[in-house]
């Protein structure tokens, strides 16, 4: 197709894709733009990653709570009312002093939305769902993350079914710690993975 001019109001691909598809949805009446713009704010401004910080710093600070969020991470991200939606389940994958743990979706964007809120712009982007298994190290650096080579690097890949959280390892000098001051420490990047806990100031 021929195309020789130029456009002011290009969007990106993607959000051309995504506004035609709401144009679509919303003509035949499958969709409530509304409704949508209601369920982007709630993600946007109530759900985000200090739900999911809270859930470890609570398993810092409680061994019952780490033991149940190891064996049983839907149900002990529930005991605190950080309710998914329907048919998410979720493991936490514990940091190590052998192991550090990464997250990615290669197929699409899958992500634990009930304990991050909204995915970062990169974990959506093909660099990172491709990158992210062939060379983890490789991508942790250019984060700024250099893990020392005798530490193994575990992918982890998302599912619709199934999403992971990192619980980053509690740094030292925090001890004594109320949860709350704890959750300071872990950012969103830490419980994907990208980054380690913040060392306390
Ligand atoms: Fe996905």
């Amino acid at each position: 197709m021929s195309h020789d001019h130029d456009h002011d109001n290009e969007l990106d691909p993607f959000a051309a894709r995504v506004r035609a598809l709401e144009t679509i949805l919303t003509r035949k009446g499958l969709i409530d733009p509304a409704a949508i713009d209601v369920i982007v704010d709630t993600y946007e401004t109530r759900i985000g990653p200090r739900n999911g910080a809270k859930v470890v710093a609570k398993a810092w600070s409680d061994p019952a709570y780490a033991d149940w969020l190891r064996r049983d991470a839907t149900a002990a991200i529930e005991s605190l009312s950080y309710t998914g939606r329907q048919g998410e389940h979720m493991q936490a994958v514990f940091n190590t002093e052998d192991t550090h743990n990464l997250v990615v979706c290669t197929l699409c964007s899958c992500y634990p939305w009930s304990v991050l809120g909204l995915p970062p712009v990169w974990y959506k982007a093909p660099p990172y769902r491709s990158r992210a298994v062939i060379d983890p190290r490789g991508v942790l650096e250019e984060f700024g993350l250099t893990l020392p080579t005798t530490k193994k690097i575990r992918v982890w890949d998302s599912t619709a079914e199934l999403r992971y959280l990192v619980v980053p390892m509690r740094p030292d000098g925090t001890e004594g710690w109320s949860e709350e001051r704890l959750a300071d420490l872990v950012s969103r990047d830490a419980m994907i993975g990208t980054a380690l806990a913040r060392q306390p100031a």
